[in-house]
């Protein structure tokens, strides 16, 4: 690969991004649309853009993702792309049937600066949308955020559309989930289940993106929170937003629109993240913890002592998105390893601060890159190596120059199964985790042991 003759010297660059630690904004808004029941995406751009998306979650998730194009050609390039939009909102309710459109721009019709709003208006008044069907919207032009500010963005035009209040509060919780897998927003259900409540988690990709084969095709799975849940969102008693910089946004619309209160707090990754995840459910719920969870704690714990050593003081470098990273650095510290080149791909300096706060007694100096790439990354490890690598798939290719082992874990993971089905999130979660990385760090020492010191049990 032509990675290994990367230089291990950093070179100041503003100009040049090299492998984005990132995805684009659209593919984040197609995501966070599938997880509402009934709802077709649809890409408000050329076809290019659209396949792309798709592809992506396709591939990362082995379901077909369904969504539309507004299929700009060189017309609505120059004039603006509202007569194709009308035309296919037409068209898709006629053909496709879905209960929900769910509109995202792209850089192209951002950069003509095409209005949702005004013509999603102007196909309800021309008799586009029937009845008891939705166009709904969102801004999400690539050259600003990624694929998280993408999600962000969808989901708050999600409150925007549906939540509205009575003004008779209910005991209901509502919880959005953030940027995290199928699998994890069942495990947050789950959890919050064991303790008792009710909840309404929004989006919601849990058998959608991993739902069971059945032999016959469903356009629109039965997963996904659906219009109903939705609009009661404006009468929970409040809103619990898992990752700051995917679900504040939409946490904070509601609170606005409905008078929900909110509160933000860092995904549920690792022992402590899930810990104060277990502690808002119990204050904001108004129950106490049950044996059940308390359980799943002192596995999680368990764990992390029996294997303690082998965590010891290694060395890792990681690339992701912000929300999981936080949390993933701040379970690293807790197992003793020693998180030492971090990047994300999304701007945002407030990114580089809580990684350094979380890191700040570490007996090494840390590297942090909010806006990053992986080519940065790649020469921080050259210089500096380390003995583990995590982040998506396009990290196998550094894992395989540098001869290091590698977790696969984040978006997108194009090359291996068991994300979409196996949680990372709360404390079993947090056992999946520790049993990824241990095989990795293992399965190295393993291949590496001289042949005297080849151990049967570890
Ligand atoms: S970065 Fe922009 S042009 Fe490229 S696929 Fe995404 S939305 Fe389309």
């Amino acid at each position: 690969m032509l990675l290994r003759h990367t230089s291990a010297e950093p070179v100041e660059r503003t100009g040049l991004m090299i492998n984005p630690a990132k995805t684009c904004q659209p593919i984040g808004a197609m995501y966070a649309a599938l997880g509402l029941h009934g709802c077709l995406p649809h890409s408000h751009g050329s076809q290019g853009c659209c396949a792309y998306h798709r592809s992506a979650l396709t591939r990362h998730y082995r379901e077909p993702v369904m969504a539309a194009t507004s299929s700009f050609t060189e017309g609505a390039s120059v004039f603006g792309g509202q007569a194709n939009l009308l035309q296919a909102i037409d068209n898709i309710f006629t053909v496709y049937e879905p209960d929900i459109i769910a509109v995202h721009t792209t850089c192209l019709s951002e950069t003509i600066g095409d209005d949702l709003n005004q013509i999603a208006i102007k196909a309800r008044d021309e008799g586009k949308i029937p009845e008891g069907k939705f166009v709904i919207h969102a801004s999400t032009p690539s050259y600003v955020g990624s694929h998280v500010t993408g999600f962000a963005n969808m989901v708050q035009g999600m409150v925007k559309a549906f939540s509205e209040s009575t003004g008779k509060k209910n005991e209901t919780l509502n919880i959005i989930p953030g940027y995290v897998e199928p699998s994890d927003m069942e495990e947050v259900k789950r959890m919050a289940g064991l303790m008792g409540l009710k909840t309404i988690v929004f989006p919601d990709t849990s058998n959608v993106l991993n739902a069971p084969q059945t032999g016959k095709f469903r356009m629109y799975p039965k997963g996904g929170v659906t219009i109903a849940e939705m609009k009661a969102t404006g009468d929970s008693k409040a809103t619990i937003a898992l990752g700051p910089l995917a679900s504040d946004l939409a946490a904070r619309k509601l609170d606005a629109q409905c008078k929900v209160p909110c509160h933000t707090q860092e995904l549920p990754i690792g022992l402590q993240a899930t810990d104060r995840f277990v502690d808002t459910l119990r204050k904001v719920g108004g129950v106490s913890v049950p044996e059940s969870i308390a359980v799943e704690r002192g596995k999680l714990l368990d764990v992390m002592t029996d294997m303690q050593a082998w965590f010891y003081q290694k060395r890792v470098a990681l690339f992701g998105d912000p929300d999981s990273l936080v949390s993933l650095v701040e379970f690293l510290v807790a197992l003793d390893m020693h998180p030492v080149h971090v990047v994300t791909g999304t701007p945002g300096k407030a990114f580089e601060q809580k990684i350094r706060d979380l890191t700040a007694h570490l007996p090494v100096p840390v590297n942090v890159k909010a806006h990053g790439d992986l080519f940065l990354l790649h020469q921080w490890i050259k210089k500096e190596p380390v003995d583990l690598l995590m982040g998506n798939t396009y990290g196998k290719y550094m894992a395989r120059d540098e001869d290091l082992p590698f977790v696969r874990f984040g978006f997108p993971i194009f090359d291996r199964v068991g994300h979409s089905y196996f949680p990372t999130v709360g404390y079993m979660g947090g056992i999946r985790l520790m049993e990824k990385i241990l095989d990795a760090l293992l399965d190295r020492k393993d291949r590496d042991s001289p042949e005297e010191s080849f151990e049967l049990v570890i």
